[in-house]
């Protein structure tokens, strides 16, 4: 075989590692899947689909979903960015505001994408510290920076940070694009959304995939000023003009309309997620007061990367990662109260 020279202009990064999807039947509790199904008039779409319409190009402006969800938020369909899952949309986001010489800053213990997509866009960044118990200084996020994003809640510790705080470094920071990812705020937190007229360099983005149960259609969104809006479809129709399929803008739309059924999900899961903290605590655990559709939990004398281990062994499937800080810590999603229980009786005797 020849060999050149090319392989020095390659662009080279270390990529994400998503959370494993098993092929094999487990209780799966390691990626922060919603356990029930989206809204029933998903499902009404999709029956009625006529395939036919797959010849043609969808509406590259996916009307249907933008306009449905600027109802739902009260805000206008050209304040809303739609993508290919949220994590697209903040791929978009990184690519169009995160573009100066300075360093753009996130916690350092927080989603394990975002340093990713700094690297790929070559995007300089700087993690800043969570508190001992894993809450953000807003001290930290007022020097010179080149962006600034944080989820809220965070993840994978669960904390939420109140709307006071996000809005005082939201105004500390009028030089640069503020970034709430709002992936778990259903579940509890309050949405920096009420902040976004007020501040047109604050984006919020969230997801279909956690509170709306539609992680496998890929569906995320962006809310903010219209000038934040119009630079990220500018950079999104130079790359790709057609990234939701008709199926998906429909689907979306149907879903976002169906509130009774998103309240009623939420709810059960936060019954669930409230109940788990006690048993969990009757095991021995110890966790953050999660807000979020996970528990981020350590336990007081069983190393974390053995309980993983015999969880595995018993089909149980959680997140764990081996890294500073975090590495006696388990994320567990939420699952249904019947997947808690066979979870509870696994630990139960694996601590015995
Ligand atoms: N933000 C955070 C904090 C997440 O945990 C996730 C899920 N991995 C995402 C964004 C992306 O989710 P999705 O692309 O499914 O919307």
């Amino acid at each position: 075989m020849s060999t050149g020279s090319w392989e020095n202009n390659v662009r080279k990064v270390v990529p994400y590692t998503p959370g494993e999807q098993p092929k094999e039947k487990v209780i799966k509790l390691n990626t922060n899947e919603n356990p029930y199904p989206p809204s029933p008039k998903v499902k009404r779409i999709l029956d009625e689909y006529n395939c036919d319409k797959m010849r043609l190009y969808p509406d590259p402006d996916a009307t249907v979903l933008v306009d449905a969800i600027a109802e739902r938020y009260n805000v206008k369909p050209s304040q809303v960015f739609v993508g290919v899952g949220s994590d697209d949309v903040i791929s978009v986001a990184f690519l169009t505001f995160f573009n100066s010489e300075k360093p753009v800053l996130f916690p350092d213990i927080t989603y394990s994408f975002y340093d990713v997509w700094a690297d790929v866009y070559r995007i300089p960044f700087v993690q800043k510290p969570l508190t001992a118990d894993f809450k953000i200084d807003p001290a930290n996020y007022k020097c010179e920076n080149g962006g600034i994003i944080f989820p809220n809640p965070n993840a994978p510790t669960g904390c939420e940070e109140s709307l006071s705080m996000i809005e005082d470094i939201v105004k500390a920071n009028p030089d640069s694009v503020v970034i709430i990812d709002e992936a778990y705020v259903d579940f509890g937190a309050e949405s920096a959304l009420s902040l976004i007229d007020k501040y047109e360099n604050l984006l919020v983005i969230q997801t279909f995939s956690k509170s709306r149960s539609m992680a496998g259609m890929r569906i995320g969104y962006a809310i903010g000023s219209e000038k934040l809006i119009k630079y990220m479809n500018d950079v999104k129709f130079s790359i790709n003009s057609y990234t939701m399929t008709p199926l998906t803008q429909l689907c979306g739309a149907e879903a976002i309309k169906d509130e009774e059924y998103f309240v009623n999900t939420v709810k059960k899961i936060v019954d669930t997620r409230e109940y788990s903290k006690k048993k969990l605590a009757e095991l021995g655990f110890e966790f953050t007061d999660s807000k979020s559709n996970f528990i981020f939990a350590s336990h007081k004398s069983k190393p974390a990367s053995e309980i993983f281990a015999a969880l595995k062994e018993k089909k149980i499937f959680v997140r764990y990662w081996n890294k500073p800080r975090i590495s006696n810590h388990l994320r567990i999603t939420v699952g249904t109260p019947e997947e808690m229980d066979e979870l509870f009786a696994a630990l139960k005797e694996i601590l015995k």
